[in-house]
């Protein structure tokens, strides 16, 4: 972690490109491509795909904002899909049904840290020639059906943020197997320079400038952050593991209780657990009980706070939030089930070093607070 600032090179340098290498290595994918965050990994893909205004890309109805951002920057629209609430994830059908003549891409987001279910939708992207962007932002250590996050579509991006698995204090990584798009990407990340700073710090003729023939942005990664994320590389197999096993633990203290839905796991993936996200439903959640139940749920979520228990909710909704809800005049009963997701989603405490002493306790306050009166 120290050797960045006894070498005296702090930004883009070989700690980023050792990070870059273990994470393609990590993931299968042949390239991966480092950057500020995930948002910046997100918009260096829709940039190097040449995302422009009149695209149009579809994208789930319940997902952190910067996954409909991204398009808007490029001046283009993102179109929302309502998700599967079982799964939090972007539903097939309301995908197919939100594409037009004017749809490029998708972006299906690895919710939670369990993916899209992406056969189906790659199927989709074939058949209307699109373009697929896995939001992989909780995607770290997620596969499915053998797979991993990262490698199931045209490319993928991770974050690093300190609310995903593993974390650079902000950073993210792009990943795909494209050999042009990796270049493109890596072009864009550094103001669209032909050559990077070290290539000409290391080689001949660093004098000169390189050449510019994009318009790029800086959104490089700093080698202090490439070395942190070499040593939470070393990690990640405990890491992960240990996520695991505080979600197991949960999985079996919250089935006898027929008020709260454990995420579920369909056949075929391996989930990530950046978060364990459940549902809050005493009663079938509905758009007409949805408001007393988000109440309920909100003063359990207070009950628990005031013990020193932090709970969330899961995400929100873009749709519901003022700049799209303004901008493109949505309602978000159009949307029922991110709607019910934002209101009645409950995301408990995560993080390896929870012990079953604290899972324990965190569900029998969860019970007094929900059962309790
Ligand atoms: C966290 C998150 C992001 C943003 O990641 P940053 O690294 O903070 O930019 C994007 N999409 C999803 C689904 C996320 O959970």
């Amino acid at each position: 972690m120290r050797a960045p600032i006894e070498a005296g090179w702090v930004v883009q340098g070989p700690r980023v490109a050792e990070f870059e290498r273990r994470f393609a290595a990590f993931t299968g994918a042949r390239h991966a491509v480092a950057s500020t965050s995930c948002t910046t990994a997100l918009h260096l893909v829709v940039a190097a795909l040449g995302l422009a205004p009149g695209d149009e890309v579809v994208v789930p109805a319940f997902t952190w904002v910067s996954t409909a951002n991204v398009v808007e920057y490029q001046g283009a629209t993102p179109v929302f899909a309502d998700i599967d609430l079982t799964t939090f994830n972007i539903e097939p059908v309301a995908l197919e049904a939100a594409i037009t003549e004017r749809t490029v891409g998708i972006m299906p987001v690895h919710l939670f840290g369990l993916c899209a279910e992406m056969a189906p939708i790659r199927e989709i992207a074939q058949r209307h020639g699109l373009w697929v962007l896995e939001d992989a932002a909780c995607g770290f250590g997620a596969s499915y059906r053998g797979d991993s996050a990262g490698t199931l579509g045209t490319a993928a991006a991770f974050s690093f943020h300190p609310r995903k698995s593993i974390t650079t204090g902000e950073g993210g990584m792009v990943t795909t197997s494209d050999d042009a798009l990796a270049r493109k990407v890596a072009v864009l990340r550094d103001h669209g320079a032909s050559r990077t700073d070290l290539s000409r710090h290391v080689g001949r003729a660093g004098f000169l400038l390189a050449d510019y023939d994009d318009l790029g942005f800086n959104y490089r990664m700093t080698d202090l952050q490439g070395a942190m994320g070499c040593v939470q590389m070393d990690r990640a197999p405990w890491i992960l593991e240990q996520r695991a096993r505080v979600a197991a633990s949960y999985d079996r203290l919250l089935a006898p209780l027929d008020w709260i839905r454990p995420p579920l796991v369909p056949d075929g993936n391996v989930h990530g657990w950046q978060s364990y996200v459940t549902l809050f439903a005493p009663d079938e959640p509905t758009l007409a009980n949805v408001e007393e139940l988000n109440h309920r749920r909100n003063a359990a979520m207070m009950r628990l706070e005031e013990q020193g228990i932090a709970t969330r909710q899961g995400t929100h909704a873009p749709v519901g939030l003022g700049y799209y809800a303004r901008k493109y005049d949505l309602r978000m009963e159009r949307f029922p089930n991110a709607l019910l997701a934002d209101r009645l989603s409950l995301s408990l405490p995560l993080y390896p070093q929870l012990t079953d002493d604290d899972i324990g306790r965190v569900v029998a306050a969860l019970r007094e607070a929900v059962e309790g009166g």
